[in-house]
């Protein structure tokens, strides 16, 4: 799984670079496609249910599931960048939400705090606490700043399959106690924040999720094993 992590992780430095003014999302799927080739990795995102991607991209109020197209990114864009990996039948998967040329302050503070709120729910996920408190401190971050933690969406178990139970929670949840952290555990933990509502909907292409209010959204990702030392991040360059 650290192997196909290294690969996710490479995926999202090419496709953080490519994400400039005047770039379609399509072009983006490509530069990773390229990554995954080069590495002798496939994707678990593409067929996926009929995914017909290796990236989601997705724009400002799109919070995940963007289908890579001919959209033209544009100066003061944010675009989320969720991709996935598998080397030897096992998954990563990880999301990183990067600025298109220069980008607003509203935008630069969306992405420090989903940020910290990943950084914050890792930091949580030792041996001893429970999902619950996972949760909490991925909240905790949003809620200080005044923004919204999405709830229709959480993270995920992950190991020969892209998504295993249990389900994670990015807030406190009372069933999130029952999960206690053991050792070996490895989880995807992607909170997801927007600066207005936290209440999405879903386009018609079945995939497309937004904001209902259309407010901004960031979206950041890393799988994580849990060790006996604490924290182990899989979804890093190596
Ligand atoms: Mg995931
Ligand atoms: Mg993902």
């Amino acid at each position: 799984m650290a192997r196909a992590g290294r690969v996710v992780a490479e995926m999202h430095e090419v496709c953080a670079r490519a994400a400039r003014p005047g770039v379609t999302t399509a072009a983006i799927d490509r530069a990773a496609r390229e990554v995954l080739a080069r590495r002798d990795a496939t994707s678990n995102f593409l067929g996926y249910h009929g995914f017909p991607a290796v990236i989601c991209a997705s724009p400002n109020s799109v919070v995940v599931h963007g289908i890579p197209d001919e959209t033209v990114l544009q100066d003061g864009d944010i675009v989320s960048l969720d991709c996935g990996a598998i080397i030897d039948g096992w998954h990563a998967d990880a999301a990183i939400t990067v600025p298109v040329g220069e980008i607003d302050a509203v935008s630069q503070q969306l992405l420090e705090v989903t940020q910290r709120s990943l950084d914050r729910a890792i930091a949580a996920l030792v041996v001893g606490n429970n999902l619950a408190d996972v949760g909490g401190a991925a909240e905790s971050a949003a809620v200080e700043a005044g923004l919204s933690m999405v709830r229709d969406y959480v993270g995920h178990g992950i190991g020969t399959a892209m998504h295993e139970s249990p389900e994670v929670p990015n807030y406190r949840t009372p069933r999130g106690r029952r999960h206690r952290i053991r050792s070996g555990f490895v989880v995807a933990i992607e909170p997801m924040v927007t600066v207005g509502s936290p209440e999405t909907e879903t386009l018609d292409d079945g995939w497309t999720v937004v904001t209902m209010d259309g407010s901004r959204a960031a979206h950041f990702e890393h799988t994580i094993a849990v060790t006996d030392d604490g924290p182990q991040i899989l979804t890093l360059p190596g």
